[in-house]
């Protein structure tokens, strides 16, 4: 519990176990049970039971379970602050536990890495074609470097401790369905949709996914910068625009504090918020800039972008919260294999 508290919340000791948590959450199921479960596993010292559950990363953070517990133990943080922790525990490194843990070492890597990009520009005279090649040579090979020696390994990580460890002994078939599970959970977050009065919340959070992944596609793939294509240009516009403007949202609403999953945020909530924000808005303005040739005379605007994106792209995605994206889609299809060896396993004793 001690160790826990540095990833978020420390108030489980409050909870007394009525179950009202579990009995109001939509989405919990029979053989997939939470939040009070894992609040006991976490009183009771229970490490291995938590390392090995799925059940944190099926909570969508509708904020039910807290208004309704009678001792105001705010399940809906606790479990963000499993999931943290969690992401600590899958990730080989050991980055992302010093990130959530350490405040002044997440802002020291921030600073480095921007060291690292203004000296690269002075090296380059910060001639504008020579850097933004390089940049964006930089963003390529990033995506493909974090993918392969950071995510991939801790999602390996995910499935020994999620599925292997856990002794999920699911038939083959509900294998294949699961990669459909994944697939579909990932891009739609369908899920959320089962909690009460989620539509809006469900409907700006696809639209902010959308508008990333879209954004993604158009700057490192389609070089929205050095295109010329009318289409390229608009599409960067319309989701370099679709990134800032609901992140913009998504900030008032951490500070009004209006809705029950705002009322609690650790520094890594604002620094996801932020650098999703800047590094829309920063897009959408190099690209104008592009296209009123002024880039030239104020070629710092650049350099803000690529900055941005290099902290974004070293820090938040591989040990940040970043990673939640791709987690929860995973444990979706994990919990079905889980639940497709209940039904085997009930089968069998039948
Ligand atoms: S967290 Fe609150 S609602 Fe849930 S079991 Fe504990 S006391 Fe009850
Ligand atoms: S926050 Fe919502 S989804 Fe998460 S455990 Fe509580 S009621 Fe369930």
């Amino acid at each position: 519990m001690k160790e826990m508290s540095q990833y978020g919340m420390g108030t489980w000791n409050a909870c007394f176990h009525c179950g009202n948590c579990t009995a109001v959450c939509s989405l919990t199921e029979e053989g997939i049970l939470f939040p009070r479960k894992e609040i006991r596993a976490l009183q009771m010292g229970l490490e291995d039971k938590l390392a090995t559950s799925v059940e944190p990363w099926l909570c969508y953070y509708c904020g039910d379970c807290t208004e309704t517990c009678p001792r105001d133990a705010n399940p809906g943080e606790l479990m963000m602050s499993v999931r943290r922790w969690l992401t600590a525990k899958y990730d080989w490194t050991g980055l992302a536990g010093l990130f959530y843990k350490s405040l002044s070492a997440l802002i020291i890597a921030f600073v480095l890495v921007a060291i690292g990009i203004v000296a690269m520009g002075f090296v380059k005279d910060f001639n504008s074609e020579a850097v933004m090649y390089f940049g964006h040579i930089l963003e390529f090979y990033l995506i493909l470097t974090v993918f392969t020696i950071i995510l991939i390994p801790n999602i390996l990580r995910m499935f020994y401790f999620t599925v292997i460890k856990a002794k999920v002994n699911a038939p083959f078939g509900s294998y294949i369905a699961a990669i459909g599970n994944l697939i579909t959970h990932m891009f739609t977050q369908v899920k959320t949709l089962k909690c009460d009065k989620q539509t809006v919340r469900w409907l700006e959070h696809f639209l902010l996914v959308m508008g990333y992944l879209g954004l993604l596609v158009i700057t490192v793939f389609l070089d929205w910068f050095g295109t010329e294509n009318q289409i390229i240009i608009y599409m960067g516009y319309i989701t370099g625009g679709l990134v800032f403007v609901f992140t913009f949202l998504l900030m008032i609403s951490r500070l009004s504090k209006a809705r029950e999953l705002n009322k609690y945020s650790q520094p890594t909530d604002w620094f996801f918020i932020i650098w999703l924000f800047l590094m829309g808005f920063t897009a959408f303005l190099v690209r104008l800039f592009i296209d009123i040739d002024l880039l030239n005379d104020h070629f710092w605007i650049y350099m803000v972008h690529l900055i941005v994106v290099s902290q974004w792209g070293m820090l938040l995605v591989p040990f940040g919260k970043w990673t939640h994206f791709l987690y929860r889609s995973f444990a979706v299809s994990f919990a079905n294999l889980k639940k497709a060896a209940l039904i085997k396993k009930l089968a069998t004793a039948a």
